[in-house]
């Protein structure tokens, strides 16, 4: 069957539009049906978020999302449209999406009165009904809601005709959604005229009444505690949001190990990179300890987009690695984690009374990253052998980022005594898998206090 293409066609295909909450919630029922999810790739929120989520879209209740930053909230926002019907029919030059059986604009009920079962209609997607903006200071009415356009008024046009309005953003997503990220940012005189749009369909601009009954579905997200800091949301508009939906953290390093994964941009070029759990779980259990650290301002909270940007960094420091010695794989080590200062530093905010030490806060929390990781995957290893041999064979390991893999293994000669400790961290046969396993042994010991560490121009020397 053709998409009907004018009103006529419309009817006669016996389409019935709904508004967009019972579009949302009738969705919704039929992926629960199926059990599908909708929240598709959102790590650790099942138990949580997610059926949150649901009930307040089966309500038809607009949200509010409270949490700190990279808490996903946008994606969840976003993710919503996977409810919307993949197109609905409006109203063709219409800005504001009008349902061709029900216009709410004149320009297009004159259109319907000019051409009847002829007046042309278009399909909108998922996307055409879904705009989200960043709530700032300056926002204005006319950037949300819309403008009365002075030189149409001027030119004598009616003046409570909509041709006279520049639509803002809130009417071109009719019949859709709209989120705003951190609400509490939006002025309260804007914040007034949004709830006023919302509820009594009417909005004032520039001393004129305009009608606009938009069909809306609103969410929003904030810091949690801006959100209940008082005078920040003027309360009718905390009364509009049907649910309060709280997120959080990935509460294991697992499942932020999970989010990492999934969200780095893999760097492709040409060198095969393996990246070895411990690794993994090291990056992540840094952005942990973060977000448990009192010199961290936990205020803000820590970002999962932390771990993502440190697993890229420390990816590309290997990469680099084996590009410039021309290895066959990229295997990151320990000493490619100094890579994480660029892209950590921008991304913690230290309490106020420790600015300027932000280095040293960052270097604590990566050796603690490093020890808990070493206590979890090697719990049981004494390597008394390996110990001994730098008691008694005075050996001494050169540690440094630009090492190619071979010659940091060269250094231990065999590895007696290793082989089980080499076996639970997966390191294989190839030099660039021992090389990391290696160092991460060395650095767990030193952590431990059971071998010494001197910084040297290029990285590091253990020893006794
Ligand atoms: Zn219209």
């Amino acid at each position: 069957m053709t998409k009907a293409a004018t009103l006529g066609q419309l009817k006669e295909s016996g389409y019935r539009s709904r508004p967009v909450r019972i579009e949302l919630r009738d969705n919704l029922l039929t992926k629960v049906r199926r059990g599908e999810g909708v929240f598709t790739g959102i790590v650790g929120y099942d138990e949580t978020v997610v059926p949150a989520v649901e009930n307040a879209i089966l309500a038809g209740h607009d949200i509010i999302f409270l949490g700190e930053r990279g808490q996903a909230k946008s994606r969840i926002m976003r993710d919503l449209t996977k409810l919307l019907d993949p197109e609905i029919p409006a109203m063709a030059g219409c800005e504001i999406n009008d349902d061709p059986f029900d216009p709410i604009c004149s320009a297009c009920r004159a259109q319907i009165a000019e051409h009847a079962d002829e007046t042309p209609i278009v399909w909108l997607t998922p996307e055409d009904r879904y705009a989200e903006k960043l709530a700032t200071p300056d926002i204005s009415v006319a950037d949300l809601i819309g403008e009365v356009d002075p030189i149409k008024v001027a030119e004598g046009r009616y003046l409570s005709d909509e041709l006279t309005i520049h639509y803002g953003l809130i009417p071109r997503v009719n019949r859709g959604i709209f989120a705003i990220n951190e609400l509490p940012d939006l002025a309260e005189r804007i914040q007034v005229a949004l709830l006023n749009l919302l509820e009594e369909r009417d909005i004032q601009i520039r001393g004129y009444k305009i009608r606009l009954p938009l069909d809306i579905m609103l969410c929003a997200s904030a810091n949690p505690e801006d959100y209940t800091n008082r005078g920040r949301i003027i309360t009718p508009l905390k009364d509009r949001f049907g649910a309060q939906i709280r997120t959080h953290y990935p509460t294991t390093t697992d499942e932020e190990v999970d989010i990492m994964v999934q969200e780095a941009k893999p760097l492709d070029v040409g060198v095969p990179v393996h990246f070895p759990k411990y690794m993994k779980e090291i990056v992540a259990e840094l952005t942990h300890q973060a977000r448990r650290s009192p010199q961290v301002n936990q205020r803000s909270g820590v970002s999962v987009r932390l771990s993502i940007c440190n697993f890229e960094t420390v990816g590309a420091s290997a990469v680099k690695r084996s590009v410039r010695l021309a290895e066959s794989e990229a295997v990151p080590r320990i000493s490619d984690l100094e890579a994480v200062a660029a892209s950590t530093l921008g991304k913690i905010e230290v309490e106020a009374l420790e600015e300027g030490r932000e280095i040293d806060i960052l270097t604590k929390l990566i050796r603690q990253a490093v020890f808990a990781v070493f206590q979890r995957e090697l719990r049981g290893e004494a390597f008394s052998e390996l110990i001994q041999r730098f008691d008694d064979e005075g050996l001494v390991v050169e540690a440094a980022a630009i090492i190619g893999s071979e010659e940091f293994c060269r250094q231990f000669g065999d590895l007696k005594g290793m082989a089980r400790a080499m076996e639970k961290l997966e390191a294989g046969e190839s030099p660039a898998t021992t090389a990391a396993a290696l160092e991460f042994i060395c650095e767990g010991l030193h952590l431990g206090k059971r071998l010494n560490k001197t910084p040297t121009a290029a990285g590091a020397r253990y020893g006794r």
